[in-house]
This record gives structure tokens, C-alpha cells and sequence, in this order.
């Protein structure tokens, strides 16, 4: 597994490079905003750890012009604890999942296996409801004959959705299989995720495939939404 770690923290960069590479991953070090993007877009990443506050380039703006490029890279972004860089615009710039600083390293390297597994998902199976449709093997969302881009959480979160289609689910349901079992952040980060899939599956096309059940979570309408 290949690992590019963009960070100028020096400390930072050489502890999660040892640590990383010493769980078994390859490990690139990118000390500023340029070198880590030319990196991401020269090389084939299995995952990409990114800081954001960088010199050169910041973090936003690496995973929001690898994203329009069509670089769908799995991306934690880390971000500062005093609440300056928000989470919700780490991912709505287009990364999958954050990571709080100063991070325990057994944390990261567990973020960052869930991110790879979820990546990896290879079931053939497709997930239709109404014109919304799913493939887990190729990573591809349609409504009707458009193409929807989605990062990798939103779509596990789209997928487990799919999967349970006419059923209510609990916002624990979602957090359990999307995110890991011992996520111990903010539940209510399955709120940001389901506001991002309306405004990606839904809106656009007029539809409200994705209810909300008060007090109990979601139900995804086996119609679609129509
Ligand atoms: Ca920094």
C-alpha cells in the first residue's frame, strides 16, 4: 500500500512516516503544498494523508483540484483542533474522512485502513432504486443516464443507504458500517454526509430519494425518490 503524506511539519512528517512504514506502508513525504500535489498527480496513491496549512499550496485547494481532475484518491485530511479549518470544508472540498491534531498514531493508521478497505470493496452486485443507481465494483453512481461523482465516504454512506432500500436506518446503523465500529467523533457527521448526497443525488434531479424519519435516521425510497 502506497502512502503519500503531505505535511511541513517536519516532527510530523518523520514520526508518521516511521510509524507508517513500519505497519507495512510505502511512504512518500511531500513538505510543501506544490511538491504534494505534483506528487498525488504524478503517482498512483492507495491513500493520501494531507495537511492544511501548507506552504505553497494549501490543503483545500490540493484536494479540490485533484477531485476536478478526476483523482479520486482516498484523502484524510488533518485538521487543527481550535477549530479554525473546519471539518465540513475538508470534505466538501472532496476528502473522504479528517483527523483531528495531534492525532494518536494507532488512530490514524486505523482511519486510514478503513479508507483503504472501503476503496477496495469488489462485490458485483448493483443497487438500483428507481433511476438511482449504485455499482460497488466500479465505484460509479447514475441518475438515469447521468453520471454523479462522489467521494468514497459519500458513496459508502449511499451505498449502505442503497442497500438497505425501504428500511429505516439509525444514524448509529450508518455510522457503524460506514465509519469504523470504535468511531468515537461526532455522530452527527452522518447529518453532513446525507445533507452532501441530497445535494448530489437528489436536488439536481428534482427527487427525495433520501427521507428523513424523525427521530429514528433515514429510509432511502425504493422508488427513487420520484
Ligand atoms: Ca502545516
Amino acid at each position: 500500500m502506497r502512502v503519500l503524506v503531505v505535511e511541513d511539519e517536519t516532527r510530523v512528517a518523520s514520526a508518521v512516516k516511521r510509524g507508517l512504514e513500519a505497519e507495512g506502508f510505502a511512504v512518500d513525504v511531500a513538505m510543501t503544498g506544490t511538491d504534494g500535489l505534483w506528487l498525488a498527480q504524478e503517482n498512483d496513491y492507495d491513500v493520501i494523508v494531507l495537511d492544511i496549512m501548507l506552504p505553497g499550496m494549501n490543503g483545500y485547494r490540493i484536494c479540490s483540484t485533484l477531485r476536478e481532475g478526476g483523482n479520486w484518491t482516498p484523502i484524510l485530511m488533518l485538521t487543527a483542533k481550535d477549530g479554525e479549518y473546519d471539518e465540513a470544508e475538508a470534505l466538501d472540498t472532496g476528502a473522504d474522512d479528517y483527523l483531528t491534531k495531534p492525532f494518536s498514531y494507532v488512530v490514524l493508521v486505523a482511519r486510514l485502513r478503513a479508507l483503504l478497505r472501503r476503496a477496495g470493496r469488489s462485490e458485483t452486485v448493483m443497487y438500483e432504486a428507481g433511476d438511482l443507481r449504485l455499482e460497488p465494483a466500479l465505484h460509479r453512481v447514475w441518475r438515469g443516464d447521468t453520471e454523479i461523482s462522489l467521494t468514497a465516504r459519500e458513496f459508502s454512506v449511499l451505498e449502505y443507504l442503497l442497500s438497505r432500500a425501504g428500511d429505516v436506518v439509525s444514524k448509529r446503523d450508518i455510522l457503524e458500517h460506514v465509519w469504523d465500529f470504535d468511531f468515537e467523533g461526532d455522530p452527527n457527521i452522518v447529518e453532513v454526509y446525507v445533507g452532501r448526497l441530497r445535494r448530489r443525488v437528489d436536488e439536481p434531479f428534482a427527487r427525495r430519494a433520501i427521507e428523513t424519519v424523525r427521530g429514528a435516521g433515514y429510509r432511502l425510497r425504493t422508488d427513487g425518490g420520484r
